[in-house]
Order: structure tokens, then C-alpha cells, then sequence
């Protein structure tokens, strides 16, 4: 697909998805980082409470931390992430809180409504690295029954008829300690440098990203 039909397309894309309404018990409209034409994908969990007020994913204290790990060990701060990167989700809406206080965690029929919007995108963008962030989006591509197991490796994955690079990271959230104490700090740190290294993430920073 040439550059101007890809965005074409994912212009069209995006502006479907904003208008989605598929799921009865979101609270939230869905939230989107844009249509950024990227080979590498980021893919969250769900927006929180403040992501559908601010209007961008990772938009609160997750998303702090979440930089600054991008910042420290591949050298791209938050303004040249969101440029370069396409931020997607396993679900795109709010989805309130839990009786617990938590936020809710999506259930399988929004999980399954919403992957078709991931699927698109990966058709659209044929991307050559994917980053799931936190034991959901780890779970939409491979079995994460511990992140012991899966962060500080990279797989290769296929989904949507499309074969990439997949890194996993555990969710930068101030509720898990995982990434703040052995053996998830050295293995998080693992994954960040794996993440530099990877020939797609130099390529954007040298500007051959698309
Ligand atoms: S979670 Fe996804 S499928 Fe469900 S309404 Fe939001 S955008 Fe649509």
C-alpha cells in the first residue's frame, strides 16, 4: 500500500473507531492516540478515568512512567513517542470501576468486540514491532500465565495474517510493585534495551519509521 493510501486508510479507520458504541457497559467513548502510520504498535490495557477527559491513551501517571522508561533506555521522549508510534488498546473505552475501587477489568465480549479494531490496524499497518503493555495485551498474543516468563524476551507473533516482533513490558501502573523489585526490575530493564536494539525502533528514530 503506498504512504498516502495507508494513511487514507487509517484516517478512515480512526474516524470509525471514535464513533463506536459496541459495548453497553463502557463508560466511556473510545479513546484514541490518532492515526499515526507506524511499523511499531503499542498496546495498552483500556483507558482509565482521565484518559477520555484528556483525549489521548497513557495520558495520567501510567503513562508518566511510561515514558520516562522510553526516555532512559531507547532515548524518545513522551511528544516524539506519540508522533511516531500508533497507540492502540484491547479496549478503547473507559470501562468503569470495579466493586473493589479498581478499574474494571474488560470482559470477554468487549475484549472480543474490540479486537476487531486491532485487527484492522494490524492489516493497515503491517507493523514489524508490537509492545503489549501489562498481562491483558501480553495475553492477546501469547499465553502470560507470569510475566517472569515473558518480559526481557522477544517473540515472534502473527496475528491478523501479519508476522512481527513482539516485546512484551508489565504495566507501568502505580498498583504493581512487579516492575520495582527483583526478578521484574532487572527483566523490565531487559525489555527496554531489547526494545532500543530492535531494528524497527531504530529505523523510526532515524525517520525510516513508516
Ligand atoms: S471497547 Fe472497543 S468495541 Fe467496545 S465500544 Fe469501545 S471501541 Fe467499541
Amino acid at each position: 500500500m503506498a504512504a498516502s493510501a495507508k494513511q487514507h486508510g487509517l484516517d478512515r479507520h480512526v474516524a470509525r473507531l471514535r464513533k463506536c458504541r459496541r459495548c453497553p457497559r463502557m463508560k466511556s467513548t473510545p479513546v484514541s492516540g490518532g492515526a499515526i502510520v507506524s511499523k511499531v504498535m503499542i498496546i495498552g490495557q483500556a483507558p482509565g478515568p482521565r484518559e477520555p477527559t484528556l483525549k489521548r491513551p497513557f495520558a495520567h501517571t501510567a503513562g508518566q512512567t511510561l515514558f520516562r522508561w522510553f526516555e532512559k533506555f531507547c532515548g524518545i521522549n513522551e511528544a516524539d513517542l506519540r508522533a511516531k508510534i500508533y497507540f492502540a488498546a484491547v479496549c478503547r473505552c473507559f470501562p468503569g470501576k470495579s466493586p473493589g475501587g479498581t478499574d474494571r477489568i474488560p470482559a470477554p465480549d468487549e475484549i472480543r468486540n474490540c479486537s476487531a479494531w486491532m485487527n484492522e490496524e494490524i492489516e493497515i499497518l503491517k507493523p514489524r514491532l508490537i509492545i503489549p503493555i501489562g498481562r491483558l495485551a501480553i495475553a492477546q498474543f501469547i499465553e502470560c500465565e507470569k510475566l517472569d516468563r515473558v518480559i526481557g524476551r522477544k517473540f515472534r507473533s502473527r496475528r491478523a495474517n501479519q508476522v512481527f516482533d513482539l516485546i512484551p513490558l508489565p504495566h507501568p501502573s502505580g498498583a504493581s510493585a512487579w516492575h520495582k523489585i527483583p526478578p521484574g526490575k532487572t527483566l523490565l530493564e531487559k525489555a527496554l534495551r531489547k526494545i532500543a536494539r530492535n531494528p524497527a525502533i531504530i529505523d523510526l528514530q532515524s525517520g525510516r519509521g513508516d
